[in-house]
C-alpha cells in the first residue's frame, strides 16, 4: 500500500505524522504575529510542504515538539526571534499561534498544573524476537483535544533496571487516538510500566503482557519447505499451478476464474507534432498488439489554396490534410485536427490536443509510429485467465473453505510467494506427514495466487511500482503516454462495501491516483473474480488477503467516512475477541520462521492501525459475504541493532528477504487453516 499514517523518523527525538485526509472544519485565522526586536518566542508555523520541515531539521532549526499535521499541512512549534521569523515567514511558512513568549514560563507551568489529565494504558505488550526484548505501548489521555500534551512512559526490569520514552499522539481524520512509541528496546523483560503527562497527569502502574502468546505445534522430523527459488512473474506462477495439478491430482483443482483480464496490453500511441510546442495526441482504439503498433500518422500541407481539412487512412498510414486558406496558407488548428480525425475514424482512432497544444496552429508533422510502449517481449498478449488452486482431500463444499488471496497489488512480488510456498507445503507433507493429511482431509483450500497479472507483467517489465491493474479509464489530455506509469485501476479500492462510491475514505476519483477506485463498483475484472470465486463457494469461512509491505496483521472494519470519523460497523465483542485470538496464534506462526513479531500496534482493524481503505475486497467479503477476513501486509520493519532503528524492506526487497518472508507468512497461512479446523470442529 502506498501510503501509510506511520511515523516516519527525521530526527532522533522528532517524528511526523502524515494524515490521509484533510478535516472539512478549517482552522481559526492566526492573528498577526509580531516580536520585538530580538524577543524570542515559540511559535507555532504551519509549513507549505513536508520537505521544508526536512529542511528545518537538516539546517539544525530549533524544533521545540514534534512537528505534527491538521488539515493535511504541516505544523512545527519553532524557537525563533523577530529576524528568524520574518525569514521563515518569506519561506512560506505562516506564524500560527505564539504559545509562549520568552518570559512566560512559570505563568504557562502554572496553567498546565491546573489541568491534570489521565492517562490510560490501552497496550502494553513485550516480546522477544532473536535475543533481544521490546517494548510497546499505547496510552490514552482525557485531555483528548489538547496536541500539546506530552506523555512518558517509564520502564522498570525484574532486576531494577529502568528507563523511559516519549510517546508520540497519534490523530486519524482529525480524530485524537491515543498516544504510542515504535517498540523499543530493552535489557530484559518489563514488569512494570507507568505514563506521566506534561499536564500532570499520570497512570496507574501496569504489567506488561506477553506477546503474541502463543506457538504453533512443532514440525515433524522431514518437514518439506522452501519451494520457491526466485521472483516469479505471471508466466511463472502459472507454470507453478499447472505443476502442482499435474503432480497432486488427487489434491488439487486448478479454478479458471470468470473475468478474463485486458491482459498485458496497450493502444497504441503517437504525438502527432512536438509536444514541447503543438502535438496532438493520436491513440488506436484497438491495442497496440492487435494489428495497430507500427502504424503511422501524419500532417501535411495540401499545397493548394481553400482546402478543407481531410484524411486518408492507407497501407497502414493515416495522412491529416490540413485545411488552407485563400492564399494556401494552413490555417487547421491542434483542436480541429484532433476532433478531426475521432470523428473521421471512430472504429480506428482517436485523438486529443496534446495538454498546453490547446488553440496552437497545427503544424506539419510526422510521420510519428504509434506503439503501445510496452517493454515485456516473453509476456504473452490477449485477455489472461486468473486461475485459483483449490486444494483438499474433499472438495465439495462440505468442508469449512479458507481463501487465500496474493497480488491484487502488482508491484508487491513476496505476495505470491507466501500463497505458493503455502500451497505447496499442505500438497507435499501430505503423504508423510499425519498432521498436514488431517489439515487438507478436513479444510477445503482456496488460493488465488495472483489477483492481478496484468499489472504484475507491467511492473516485472515496464514500471516497477506498478500497483494497480493496466485497463486506463483516463479521457482527454490524461491519456498522454507521460502518464503511463499513472494508469490503471487499484483492484483494493473497488469492491462494494464501505467504497469511495459510497463515500468512505481512501480511494479517488482521480484516473492517475494510486487508489483509484475505477469507474464504480466491480468494474474490473480482478476484482469480480475474487467475489465470484468467494460467491461460488459458500463454504469459505475464512480469507487472508495477502499484502506488501510492512508487517501488519489486520480485519475488519477497513474504512471510515471523514466527517466524524465514522467506521463500518465494529464486529461483535465476540467477533473481535475471535479475530485476536486468531491473530495470536497466526503471528506467532510467523514469528517461529526467524523471530519476526507482528506489533501489537499494527495488529487490529485495518482502519485503526494502517489507514481507511474505501472499497476493499475484505470488507466485502466480511460485511456481504460473512466470511472473517483478514489482510496481511508480509515484509515486517526489521531492527537494526547498529543505527537502533526499525527499517522497512520494500515491495521488492533482495530476493533472500522476499525469501524469508515467503516462508514465514506460509506458517501464518498454515496456521489460518488450523484456526479453521479448530473453529468448525467446536462448533460440531
Ligand atoms: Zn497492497
Amino acid at each position: 500500500m502506498s501510503f501509510r499514517p506511520r511515523w516516519v523518523a527525521v530526527a532522533a527525538a522528532l517524528v511526523l505524522i502524515v494524515l490521509p485526509v484533510p478535516r472539512a472544519a478549517e482552522a481559526a485565522p492566526p492573528a498577526a504575529v509580531a516580536l520585538d526586536p530580538g524577543e524570542p518566542a515559540l511559535i507555532r508555523f504551519r509549513l507549505p510542504n513536508e520537505a521544508m520541515l526536512q529542511r528545518l531539521v537538516a539546517g539544525g532549526e530549533d524544533l521545540a515538539a514534534r512537528p505534527r499535521t491538521q488539515n493535511g499541512a504541516v505544523l512545527a512549534d519553532i524557537v525563533v526571534d523577530d529576524a528568524r521569523l520574518a525569514a521563515l515567514t518569506a519561506q512560506g511558512a505562516e506564524p500560527l499561534q505564539v504559545i509562549q513568549r520568552g518570559s512566560s514560563g512559570a505563568a504557562r507551568a502554572t496553567r498546565l498544573a491546573a489541568q491534570a489529565d489521565t492517562l490510560h494504558f490501552l497496550q502494553a505488550y513485550w516480546w522477544t524476537s532473536n535475543g533481544k526484548t521490546f517494548l510497546q505501548t499505547q496510552v490514552a489521555t482525557t485531555a483528548t483535544d489538547d496536541p500539546d500534551v506530552e506523555i512518558t512512559v517509564t520502564w522498570r526490569t525484574a532486576d531494577g533496571a529502568t528507563g523511559s520514552f516519549p510517546l508520540v499522539r497519534f490523530e486519524d481524520s482529525g480524530e485524537y487516538q491515543y498516544h504510542y512509541a515504535l517498540p523499543q528496546p530493552m535489557p530484559a523483560k518489563p514488569v512494570q510500566v507507568t505514563a506521566a503527562s506534561s499536564l500532570g497527569g499520570t497512570s496507574r502502574a501496569i504489567t506488561p503482557a506477553v506477546w503474541p502468546g502463543a506457538t504453533p505445534p512443532p514440525l515433524p522430523a522431514g518437514y518439506q519447505k522452501d519451494f520457491v527459488d526466485a521472483y516469479m512473474t505471471p508466466v511463472d506462477i502459472k507454470a507453478r499451478i499447472k505443476r502442482l495439478a499435474r503432480q497432486y491430482p488427487k489434491l488439487v483443482d486448478v479454478i479458471n476464474l470468470p473475468n478474463k483480464t485486458q491482459g498485458y496490453r496497450r493502444t497504441a500511441v503517437a504525438y502527432l507534432g512536438d509536444p514541447n510546442a503543438a502535438a496532438v495526441i493520436v491513440e488506436s482504439v484497438a491495442f497496440g498488439d492487435q494489428g495497430m503498433n507500427g502504424v503511422q500518422v501524419r500532417t501535411v500541407d495540401p499545397g493548394a489554396a481553400n482546402r478543407p481539412l481531410s484524411a486518408t487512412y492507407k497501407d497502414r498510414v493515416l495522412t491529416v490534410r490540413l485545411a488552407t486558406d485563400t492564399t494556401g496558407k494552413t490555417i487547421s488548428t491542434t483542436d480541429d485536427v484532433a476532433a478531426f480525425i475521432s470523428a473521421r475514424y471512430p472504429q480506428r482512432f482517436r485523438a486529443v490536443v496534446e495538454e498546453g497544444s490547446a488553440g496552437l496552429p497545427m503544424p506539419v508533422a510526422g510521420p510519428a509510429r504509434l506503439d503501445d510502449g510496452l517493454q515485456g517481449t516473453e509476456v504473452p498478449k490477449g485477455p489472461w485467465t486468473v486461475q485459483a488452486l483449490r486444494i483438499g482431500k474433499t472438495r465439495d463444499g462440505s468442508k469449512p473453505g479458507v481463501l487465500s488471496y496474493s497480488q491484487e497489488h502488482a508491484r508487491e512480488w513476496a505476495t505470491p510467494l507466501v500463497t505458493l510456498e503455502f500451497a505447496e507445503r499442505l500438497l507435499a507433507n501430505y503423504a508423510t506427514d499425519p498432521a498436514t493429511r488431517q489439515l487438507v482431509d478436513d479444510v477445503d483450500i482456496f488460493i488465488i495466487p495472483t489477483v492481478n497479472p496484468d499489472g504484475a507483467n507491467y511492473s516485472f517489465n515496464d514500471f516497477n511500482f506498478q500497483r494497480k491493474n493496466l485497463v486506463n479509464h483516463c479521457a482527454g489530455a490524461t491519456r498522454d503516454p507521460r502518464y503511463r506509469n499513472s494508469w490503471g485501476v487499484d483492484v483494493n479500492r473497488n469492491y462494494t462495501v464501505g467504497s469511495y462510491f459510497d463515500g468512505y475514505v481512501g480511494a479517488s476519483a482521480n484516473c492517475l491516483s494510486g487508489t483509484y477506485a475505477g469507474t464504480a463498483e466491480l468494474s474490473e475484472a480482478e476484482s469480480r473474480n475474487v467475489i465470484a470465486l468467494a460467491k461460488a463457494h459458500p463454504n469459505i469461512n475464512l480469507a487472508m488477503n495477502v499484502h506488501s509491505y510492512g508487517g501488519y496483521f489486520m480485519w475488519p472494519p477497513g474504512a471510515y467516512k471523514a466527517d466524524g470519523r465514522v467506521t463500518l460497523p465494529r464486529p461483535s465483542i465476540d467477533e473481535s475477541k475471535f479475530f485476536l485470538d486468531s491473530a495470536r496464534r497466526i503471528v506467532g506462526a510467523i514469528a517461529t520462521e526467524r523471530g519476526t513479531v507482528t506489533w501489537p500496534s499494527y495488529t487490529g482493524p485495518v482502519a485503526d492501525v494502517l489507514y481507511s481503505a474505501a472499497g476493499n475486497s475484505a470488507d466485502q467479503l466480511y460485511y456481504e459475504l460473512g466470511i472473517d477476513a483478514w489482510d496481511f501486509e508480509v515484509g515486517n520493519d526489521r531492527w537494526n541493532e547498529t543505527t537502533q532503528q526499525w527499517e522497512g524492506v520494500g515491495f521488492q526487497p533482495p530476493f533472500d528477504e522476499a525469501h524469508a518472508e515467503s516462508q514465514e507468512y506460509a506458517n501464518g497461512l498454515l496456521e489460518l487453516v488450523r484456526v479453521a479446523r479448530d473453529r468448525a470442529a467446536a462448533e460440531q
